[in-house]
C-alpha cells in the first residue's frame, strides 16, 4: 500500500513539474492559428479553433459555447484586420477575461505583423464589406506564415517565459521544415506563374500574391455581396474577352454562382481547401500549400 501511494505520489510530482505538461489554453479564431500554434507550442498548449472550414470567418455567432471556451483562454490568437469584427469583439466583452483584451499579451492578430494587401485609399462603405486595414486572409502567403510563426513563438514564450526554451526549438524545427517545403511548393507551383484565376471572394490575394496568380475577377460584384446575374453577365464579357483559367471558391462558399460563370465561359471550377480541414487531406498547415498547389495544377491538365 505504501509503495503504491509513493508509486502515484512521485507521478503527481513528475506531472506538476514537467516541462511538457500543457500549461496555456489557447484560443484562435480560425484553425490555420490552430494548427501554428500546435507546430510552436507543442504539448505546452491546448489548442482550440473557434471556427471550421466550412464556416465563413467574416459571419460567426458568439455563441454561449465560445464564450466559455474564450473564458478560460490565457491567449487569443486571431487573423484580425477586421476580419472577426462581426464577433469577436462580442466574444471578448463576455468573456470577462482582462487577459486577453486587445492590446494585452494575451491578445495576437497576425494580420498586424505582415505588410498587408488591399488596403483602401478611401474608406467608401458604399464598396461594400471593405476591410479597412487590408486583406485580412494572411494565412494563405507561406512567407507571412514564417514571419506570424516568429511573432507567435515570442508571444508564447512572454506569456509562459518556463516554456522559452521549449518554444524557441520548436520554432527553429518549424523554421526549417517550413523554408523547405517552400522551396518545394514553389518548384511544383511553376505552371501557375501569370495564370488568371476568378475568385469568389478576395480569399487568395495572398496566395496568388506569392505564386504570381493574376486575379481576372471576384464574383462578389463588392466584398460580402452575393453574385447578381447582372455582374455574372459583366464578368462573362470580361472573360471572353481575356479569358481565366480557373474558377475557385473555398468550401465555406455557396459553389452556385461558380458553377453558373463555369456555364457562361467554360472555365472549370475548383473548391480549393482555404484551410485545415477544408478537405479531409489538409490536416495542418503543411498540408494546406500541397493540396492546394496540387488541386491547381490538376485543373490545368
Ligand atoms: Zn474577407
Amino acid at each position: 500500500m505504501k509503495n503504491i501511494t509513493r508509486f502515484f505520489t512521485t507521478v503527481f510530482l513528475l506531472l506538476l513539474t514537467s516541462p511538457l505538461m500543457a500549461s496555456i489554453n489557447v484560443f484562435s479564431c480560425e484553425p490555420e492559428w490552430t494548427s501554428l500554434l500546435d507546430e510552436l507550442g507543442g504539448e505546452r498548449i491546448n489548442s482550440y479553433s473557434a471556427t471550421t472550414a466550412y464556416q465563413d470567418p467574416h459571419h460567426i455567432e458568439a455563441r454561449p459555447s465560445l464564450i466559455a471556451k474564450i473564458r478560460r483562454a490565457s491567449l487569443v490568437v486571431c487573423s484580425g484586420a477586421e476580419l472577426e469584427t462581426g464577433w469577436l469583439p462580442i466574444l471578448l466583452r463576455q468573456s470577462a477575461n482582462s487577459n486577453i483584451m486587445p492590446g494585452k499579451p494575451g491578445y495576437f492578430e497576425a494580420a498586424s505583423v505582415v505588410e498587408r494587401l488591399d488596403i483602401p485609399i478611401s474608406s467608401d462603405r458604399s464598396l461594400g464589406d471593405v476591410h479597412e486595414s487590408g486583406n485580412p486572409h494572411v494565412h494563405l502567403d507561406p512567407r507571412r506564415i514564417q514571419i506570424i510563426a516568429q511573432a507567435l513563438s515570442k508571444r508564447l514564450s512572454d506569456i509562459d517565459p518556463q516554456g522559452a526554451d521549449y518554444y524557441k526549438q520548436r520554432f527553429n524545427d518549424f523554421t526549417q521544415r517550413w523554408q523547405q517545403a517552400m522551396k518545394q511548393w514553389q518548384v511544383q507551383a511553376q505552371k501557375l506563374k501569370d495564370l488568371r484565376i476568378v475568385v469568389h471572394h478576395r480569399d487568395w490575394v495572398y496566395l496568388f500574391d506569392w505564386l504570381g496568380i493574376e486575379i481576372a475577377g471576384a464574383l462578389e460584384p463588392k466584398p460580402g455581396l452575393p453574385a447578381t446575374p447582372g455582374h455574372l453577365s459583366m464578368l462573362t464579357k470580361t472573360l471572353t474577352a481575356k479569358p481565366a483559367k480557373i474558377i475557385v471558391h473555398t468550401p465555406y462558399q455557396n459553389p452556385r454562382a461558380a458553377k453558373r460563370l463555369s456555364q457562361l465561359t467554360n472555365t472549370p471550377v475548383v473548391e480549393l481547401p482555404y484551410t485545415i480541414g477544408g478537405t479531409d487531406q489538409v490536416k495542418d498547415l503543411f498540408d494546406l500549400f500541397t493540396v492546394t498547389i496540387e488541386k491547381l495544377n490538376g485543373a490545368l491538365k
